[in-house]
């Protein structure tokens, strides 16, 4: 195991509200570490949709030991229950976390790293692996070359950079690339900067999820001022799974999240946006008359704009020296992977998780936050505070904090099961809440410290509200994949051990 030492700081890769909550609980557990930010500001990801406002209220917003930070500092915290946009993250909560004295001086801006590997090792060699300290490799803004070392890796970096392309292979369509300058991947901010943009414009929104409800609902409140302004949304899904393209509604734990998908569905249905559905993007060709946009043998009207919102993908780049233990699909670690892989996970809920979901076959190196979860669409801040509170303890030996869950996540309200015989979906679905059952015993390989104490195993299943909310009866089994967490010692803020399931996502 590597020592983490001043001249082998943890090494915090990205100051988003991951990475600095990461650098709060380090601070607070008197390790060294340094935070890279490439943009020039912290948050400088969360300001490129500073327009947008978050689904989640403020007390969602905050890492606690970021809190805790902040409020030695005369910090005001925001009123919990107001919902803020991406701006306003950054402005009340981000830049004064990365301005705190245990934070500024560690926190180097401007800063991108480009790889990551073992000091005098490539990815091949095994001698001495476990014991070397990572090298991190930087490219400055100003166009200069570091070298850093350090003891331990948190990649923090997020996934806003790589979004998802337009064709619906995972490719680019053909042609896509070629009409850049008509394509705009995420959520534009049409009623502020990007206003000329779109004004009067014929526009085409492909993807689902909350991006694209963002985008769609300024898109309408432009066109309600702009005259000419025509919206086509086109999603992958039949329409037998129309439903939960809309979210969980009311069900939803966060109303505001619930709330988006109905506003679309009822602009809908009301003909203000057109809806294509079962599209999968091929082609894209530039015609007199706008871009066309062909799948297959069909074609729709000529456009003057696309909107690209089809979900983000992590940069593994940077990480290609080292040894990854991802999903191939989901391209999550391996053990976090079944937890949020939308085509297992029945319920878009996901239960918090920690150190021993996160490891890699590289020992010390941790992926978190929104690049934790790969290619799945359900991240939530939260989330990440969970990670990088268990991660940090882990870091400073604490294993039982590290393997405590200390984190209830909202519900979504949605289930995004398989589509059910005779065509009826899942949607909203849950099912009928069965029979408790029998635990199975699955412990976590250990990564970081061999001699780290196991989890005891215990009686015990889901919990009946779990239960309820977990889909398809088929899926309870996995949810009863449980571990529990000791007690001994603990401090947190549950009273009792909570199920731990290693297979499935039900919290
Ligand atoms: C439009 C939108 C709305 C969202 N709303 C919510 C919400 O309401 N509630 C919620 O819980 N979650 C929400 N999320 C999801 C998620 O919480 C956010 O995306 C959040 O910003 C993720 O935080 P992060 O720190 O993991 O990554 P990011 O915020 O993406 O931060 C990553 C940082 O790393 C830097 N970086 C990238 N590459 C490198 C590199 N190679 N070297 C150095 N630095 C690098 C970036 O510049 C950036 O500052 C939303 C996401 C989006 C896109």
């Amino acid at each position: 195991m590597t020592i983490i030492t001043p001249s082998t700081p943890v090494a915090i890769i990205g100051a988003g509200p991951v990475g600095l909550a990461a650098a709060a609980h380090l601070a607070e557990r008197n390790l060294p570490f340094i935070v890279l930010e490439a943009g020039p500001v912290a948050g400088h990801s969360v300001l490129r949709w500073g327009h947008v406002q978050l689904f989640s209220p403020w007390r969602y917003c905050l890492d606690q030991a970021a809190r805790r930070l902040l409020e030695q500092t005369g910090w005001q915290a925001p009123d919990p229950e107001g919902y803020p946009s991406g701006r306003a993250l950054v402005e009340r909560y981000l830049a004064p976390l990365a301005a705190h004295p245990a934070i500024a001086p560690r926190l180097h801006t401007g800063q991108r790293v480009v790889a990551v590997t073992r000091a005098g090792l490539d990815k091949l060699s095994d001698a001495g692996r476990a014991q070397a300290p990572f090298l991190l490799q930087i490219e400055r803004a100003d166009g200069g070359e570091e070298l850093l070392r350090a003891g331990a890796v948190i990649d923090a970096s997020g996934t806003y950079a790589t979004p998802n392309p337009l064709g619906a292979s995972g490719l680019p369509a053909v042609g896509e690339l070629a009409a850049a300058d008509q394509i705009f991947y995420g959520i534009p901010d049409v009623l502020g900067a990007h206003r000329e943009r779109y004004a009067g414009r014929r526009v085409l929104v492909a993807g689902s999820g909350h991006s694209a409800f963002n985008a769609l609902l300024d898109l309408v409140a432009l066109a309600r001022e702009a005259p000419g302004t025509q919206i086509t949304w086109v999603v992958r899904r039949g329409d037998e799974r129309l439903a939960q393209a809309y979210g969980g509604g009311a069900n939803d734990a966060l109303p505001a999240r619930g709330a988006l998908g109905q506003r679309i569905r009822a602009l809908v249905e009301d003909g203000t946006v057109r809806l294509v559905t079962g599209w999968r993007s091929e082609r894209v060709e530039r015609t007199p008359a706008g871009l066309v946009v062909h799948a297959g043998t069909r074609a729709l009207d000529p456009v003057d704009e696309i909107v690209v919102t089809t979900g983000l993908r992590p940069d593994l780049r940077l990480l290609a020296e080292l040894r990854l233990g991802l999903d191939p699909a989901v391209e999550a670690p391996s053990a976090l992977a079944p937890l949020i892989d939308p085509n297992l996970h029945s319920c878009g809920t996901v239960r918090p998780h920690g150190v021993d979901e996160l490891s890699h076959p590289e020992p010390g190196l941790y992926l978190v936050g929104m690049k934790s979860y790969g290619r799945a669409p359900t991240f939530l801040l939260l989330t990440g505070y969970e990670q990088v509170r268990s991660v940090a303890a882990a870091l400073a030996g604490d294993w039982v904090a590290a393997r405590r869950v200390e984190l209830e996540l909202p519900e979504t309200g949605v289930c995004s099961g398989p589509v059910a015989a005779g065509g009826a979906s899942a949607a909203g679905c849950c099912g009928p809440s069965g029979p408790e059952l029998p635990a199975r015993s699955a412990l976590v390989p250990l990564a970081l410290n061999p001699a780290a104490p196991a989890p005891v195993t215990a009686p015990g299943c889901c919990t009946p509200a779990e239960q309820a909310s977990c889909c398809e009866p088929a899926a309870k089994a996995e949810c009863c994949d449980a571990t529990l967490l000791s007690e001994a010692g603990t401090s947190g803020t549950r009273t009792t051990a909570e199920p731990i399931s290693t297979s499935c996502g039900c919290r």
